[in-house]
């Protein structure tokens, strides 16, 4: 057989007896979504569609439009290292800039006409007679690619009290989450449900418009000061024509993230000094800020730092020095018609009810938030709930071939969800590029290397904060329904960059399968 015959030979015998919409379909087009798709182009796929259930791509940034809403990361850490911006307002950019910058990420590389908006993926199935996914889309449409990225986000499903009578509750009901702009809370009487990230930026944010507001706090949340300084004409000019300064300003960043949170929090039984002293800054904060005594010492944490995510704000404690905002720690034990009564019998009447509650996370109903079927069968989400959220380097699962996940469970390591990103477009391209070496479309992790990954984070995760520390009345959305903490790899920033950079191709399967040879 002449050499272009057995060319033609053997591209017939891998071709999909289906047609191949896309070579690659990405589900979600937030970050990680955009990020991937970068990567993407940048090893010579263009082939590939984004396809996002809300009406306007761009994920977090776009769909939060909360008062107050800010990034409580440097930019140097929160943006892209291909796509630094030297004009940003403030060392901690608001949420209106973080928008512009994703839809500016997303017109500068050409993703918004690769973007399929208000579509939503109900199902995607691997088939493994034709190396393929098949993704059905709400209202009955099948796209097929050979390889699938699931880019769906970890903070997206919205979570409401379930405290008995809210659903009799007659007043305004808001979650921090979609939020209602147009809804005016002036001279309102408000009660705010929660004190994480959100709330901490909404209650400064919104004091002044209402009439009372009340703030109830289940748990302390762990509270450090943000300096936050203007960027002057001049540091920006700076970082604009030498934009190395940004790349070492974001390494030397990096750096002290990792000898706090890597030394701190994933050493911690090495080096508890390091949370024990930062508790003593925060609570010396507290104490230093708060008027009353009393409501100081209720909003200190008893339990260790980063056994749930800390915050940052320069603005929360001075409002809870104000006469019209009130800290209630009793807890809420029903909600009427038009208040809240807390365990102590005491009723306050509110028009407005705003749950800064959080989200649903790594549980089967949003991990991955939609039906992900495997070679033999298997739902990902039912495997995981029965078997503990695993993904081998939080990037590929064993029976699920030709798909890679970003913000997997033990995904995530060192500085910001951009390291993630950095990390998981790595690992994925490694992978792919493999692939087109071998003219392969098959890419699946050995179940092996996938024990051993999961025997590591299992093993590593006892001497982090999390499991050496004092979490348990820490109430953490950290921790699962297993009492895994898959949100958080145990290792540092630096050794997952450097394994995403040379983790063994050996642990792959990757070769070309023909037609029918499921
Ligand atoms: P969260 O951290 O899960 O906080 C939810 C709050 O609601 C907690 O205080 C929780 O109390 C309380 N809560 C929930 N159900 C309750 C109930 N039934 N009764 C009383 N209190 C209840 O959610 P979040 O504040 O929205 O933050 C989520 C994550 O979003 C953050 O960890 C962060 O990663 C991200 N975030 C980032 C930024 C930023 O970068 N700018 C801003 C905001 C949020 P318990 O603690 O007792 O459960």
């Amino acid at each position: 057989m002449s050499a272009a015959a057995q060319s033609n030979e053997e591209h017939r015998s891998t071709r999909p007896a289906t047609k191949i919409d896309h070579e690659v379909v990405i589900i979600g087009s937030g970050f990680s979504g955009l990020g991937a798709a970068v990567a993407l182009h940048e090893m010579g796929i263009d082939d590939f569609v984004i396809l996002e259930r809300e009406g306007e791509l761009g994920g977090t940034w776009v769909q939060h439009d909360y008062p107050g809403l800010e990034v409580d990361m440097p930019f140097f850490i929160y943006s892209y290292p291909f796509e630094m911006k030297s004009d940003w307002s403030r060392v901690y950019p608001t949420g209106p800039e973080m928008k512009a910058y994703t839809l500016h990420c997303a017109d500068k590389y050409d993703l918004r006409q690769r973007t399929r908006t208000g579509t939503t993926v109900d199902r995607a199935e691997f088939d493994p007679s034709d190396s393929l996914w098949r993704i059905t889309i709400a209202g009955g449409e099948t796209i097929v690619s050979r390889f699938l990225v699931s880019a769906t986000g970890l903070l997206v499903q919205p979570r409401m009290p379930d405290i008995e009578g809210i659903d009799d509750f007659e007043g305004k009901i808001i979650h921090s989450a979609r939020w209602e702009n147009d809804y005016d809370l002036t001279g309102k009487r408000v009660a705010m449900i929660g004190t994480g990230a959100t709330a901490i930026q909404l209650i400064p944010a919104i004091a002044d418009r209402v009439e009372q507001l009340d703030v109830y706090q289940r748990t302390a949340i762990w509270l450090l000061p943000k300096p936050n300084p203007k960027l002057s004409r001049a540091i920006q000019r700076a970082f604009e024509i030498l934009p190395f300064l940004q790349v070492l300003t974001r390494w030397l960043t990096n750096l002290v993230v990792e000898i706090s949170m890597g030394m701190g929090m994933i050493r911690y039984s090495r080096f508890p000094w390091i949370f024990d002293w930062i508790e003593k800054k925060a609570v010396e904060y507290i104490r230093g800020e708060i008027d009353d005594p009393e409501m100081a010492e209720k909003l200190i944490p008893n339990y260790s730092f980063f056994c749930k995510r800390p915050s940052f704000s320069n603005s929360l404690y001075a409002t809870f020095n104000r006469p019209d905002v009130e800290l209630v720690t009793d807890p809420i034990e029903r909600i009427t018609k038009s208040g809240l009564v807390t365990k102590d019998g005491t009723t306050r009447e509110v028009d407005v009810l705003v749950c800064a509650t959080g989200y649903n996370v790594f549980n089967r109903t949003c991990t991955p938030g939609y039906e992900l079927i495997g070679k033999d069968g298997v739902n990902l989400g039912e495997f995981w709930e029965e078997n503990r959220f695993q993904a081998y380097e939080g990037a590929t699962v064993p029976g699920f071939p030709n798909l890679f996940l970003f913000m997997g469970p033990y995904s995530a390591a060192g500085a910001s969800y951009f390291t993630m990103i950095d990390t998981q477009s790595k690992h994925m391209t490694r992978c792919l590029r493999e692939a087109r070496k071998r003219g392969a479309n098959y890419v699946e992790v050995k179940e092996p290397a996938h024990a051993r990954d999961f025997e590591k984070v299992n093993r590593r995760r006892s001497g982090t904060v999390l499991f050496a520390g004092r979490c348990s009345t820490a109430n953490s959305y950290y921790f699962d329904a297993n009492g895994d903490t898959p949100g958080i790899r145990p290792v540092t920033g630096f050794e997952h960059w450097l394994n995403s950079r040379f983790f063994s191709l050996k642990n792959y399967l990757i070769e070309k399968r023909a037609s029918g040879n499921g």
